[in-house]
C-alpha cells in the first residue's frame, strides 16, 4: 500500500478525535524516524517524552523479548516476579513506600484521587471533600482526570465532572491560600506544567504548597507523567525543590513505549485497601520488565549527567535563536522539557519542520514543546536548530 492508502484507512476506520500530521511512521533508530516514503525526522517529540533512550534500544528490546518468552500476563490475582522487582527500584529511587502500576497516565491520576479521597473519608468519615487543582494544567482525559484539569475547553462538553474541584493559579500561593478549606483533601499540580505551556512551578510556590499540606494534613499530589524520569535533569522533577509529595504520578517515559504508569504513595497516605481499586492488566509482567530494564538504564548509565550538559547547551543555542529570529520571543523550561515561545501561531512552525525532517509539537497555540530522547547530543542539538530556523524563516 501507499502513504496515501494507509492514511486513507486508517481515516475511514479510526475514530477522529486526532487531526493527524500526513506521515506514516514505520521505524526508528536512536533519535531518528523512518516514514513510509523512507523519509527521515530527528525526532524532539520522542512519542510525547516517551523514548527516553530512543528507538530499537537493544537492551530494552532484548528485556521485552526475554519476557514474552516466559509470560506476559498474570492478572494481579498472583504475584509476578517483574513487578516485585520494578516496585522495589521505584520506592528506592523515589523514597516514596507504595506502587500501583496502571496502563496510562490517566489511570493513575484516578488513582491518586482515589487514594486522596480514601484518606480523608478514613480520617473524619465525610464524601464531600475538595481538591485543589491549578489552572492550565492538564492530567488526562478520563472523567476524574478531567476534573482536575484546568483547560475549560477540555472540560466543557462532559460535565458534570466530579465535584469538589477548584482551580488555583499556578506559581500564586495566595490564590490556592484562598481555596483551602477544611474539607480540602488533596492539592494536585505539575512540578513544570507540560500540555499547558511548560511553566516550572517557582521553588517557592512548590515549598509554600507543602508547608499549607503540612499545616493542614492534605495530600500533595505531584504529577510527573511528562516531567519526570530524567528530563528535568533529576530522576523525578520534584528533587530539584527538595520537596517531596505524598502521592507521586508517573507514566509516559515510564515504560518507554510500553503501556504503563504508576502511582505512588507514602505509607501513611497508603489509604487504598483490598476491594479499594484493581485492574486487570497494570503492572502486568511484560510491562513491568520494560518499567524494570527502563530503571536500570537510568541507575547504569550516566543518562541524568548527560541531561545537564546537554540541555544547558540547548538552552544557549534557545538563548541564541530567540535573539535571531524575530518570531521567536524567549523560551522556557527544565533540562530537556522547553517551550520557544513564538509570536505566531505554534502549529504551522511544527508542519514546515516536519517538512523538513524535524519533529517538534506544540504546548498551546503559541509554544512549540521539545522534549526529545534524553540521549540526544549537542549534534542533534545543531542539527535541530538548523532545521528548526529554516522552518521559521518560510
Ligand atoms: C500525558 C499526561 C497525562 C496523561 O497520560 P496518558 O498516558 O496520556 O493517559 C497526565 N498528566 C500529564 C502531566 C501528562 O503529560
Amino acid at each position: 500500500m501507499t502513504t496515501r492508502e494507509y492514511i486513507r484507512e486508517a481515516d475511514e476506520n479510526l475514530l477522529h478525535t486526532y487531526n493527524r500530521y500526513s506521515i506514516v511512521l514505520e521505524k526508528g533508530e536512536g533519535v531518528y524516524l523512518y516514514d513510509t516514503d523512507g523519509n527521515r525526522y530527528l525526532d524532539f517529540a520522542a512519542g510525547i517524552a516517551v523514548f527516553a533512550f530512543g528507538y530499537n534500544n537493544k537492551s530494552y528490546n532484548e528485556a521485552l523479548k526475554e519476557q514474552i518468552d516466559k509470560i506476559i500476563h498474570t492478572s494481579n490475582l498472583y504475584y509476578n516476579i517483574p513487578a516485585a522487582d520494578a516496585a522495589k527500584k521505584l520506592t528506592r529511587l523515589s523514597g516514596l513506600d507504595r506502587v500501583f502500576f496502571t496502563n496510562s497516565g490517566t489511570e493513575a491520576i484516578e488513582g491518586a484521587i482515589k487514594t486522596a479521597r480514601k484518606y480523608a473519608y478514613d480520617k473524619d468519615g465525610h464524601t464531600d471533600h475538595e481538591i485543589i487543582a491549578m489552572e492550565h494544567s492538564f492530567h488526562g482525559r478520563s472523567m476524574g482526570a478531567l476534573s482536575v484539569t484546568g483547560n475549560a475547553k477540555y472540560r466543557e462538553a462532559f460535565q458534570p465532572l466530579i465535584g469538589g474541584v477548584k482551580f488555583a493559579e499556578f506559581n500564586d500561593l495566595e490564590s490556592v491560600k484562598s481555596l483551602v478549606t477544611d474539607k480540602t483533601c488533596a492539592i494536585i499540580l505539575e512540578p513544570v506544567q507540560g500540555e499547558g505551556g511548560i511553566y516550572p512551578a517557582s521553588p517557592e510556590f512548590i515549598t509554600g504548597v507543602r508547608k499549607i499540606c503540612d499545616e493542614k494534613d492534605i495530600l500533595l499530589i505531584f504529577d510527573e507523567i511528562q516531567c519526570g524520569m530524567g528530563r528535568t535533569g533529576t530522576m523525578f522533577a520534584h528533587e530539584a525543590y527538595g520537596v517531596k509529595p505524598d502521592i507521586l504520578t508517573l507514566a509516559k517515559a515510564l515504560g518507554c513505549g510500553i503501556p504503563v504508569g504508576a502511582f505512588l504513595t507514602t505509607e501513611k497516605a497508603a489509604a487504598l485497601v483490598p476491594g479499594d481499586h484493581g485492574t486487570t492488566y497494570g503492572g502486568n509482567p511484560l510491562a513491568a520488565a520494560a518499567v524494570n530494564r527502563v530503571l536500570e538504564l537510568f541507575e547504569t548509565t550516566d543518562i541524568l549527567d548527560h541531561v545537564h550538559q546537554v540541555s544547558g547547551y540547548l538552552e544557549q543555542q534557545l538563548d541564541m535563536l530567540a535573539a535571531e529570529v524575530d518570531c521567536v520571543k524567549s523560551h522556557r523550561g527544565k533540562g530537556l522539557m522547553q517551550g520557544i515561545i513564538l509570536n505566531r501561531p505554534a502549529g504551522d512552525v511544527v508542519t514546515k519542520a516536519m517538512e523538513r525532517g524535524l519533529l517538534v509539537i506544540t504546548a498551546g497555540s503559541n509554544v512549540l514543546r521539545l522534549v526529545p530522547p534524553l540521549i540526544i547530543t549537542k549534534q542533534h542539538v545543531d542539527e535541530m536548530i538548523e532545521k528548526l530556523k529554516a522552518a521559521l524563516s518560510d
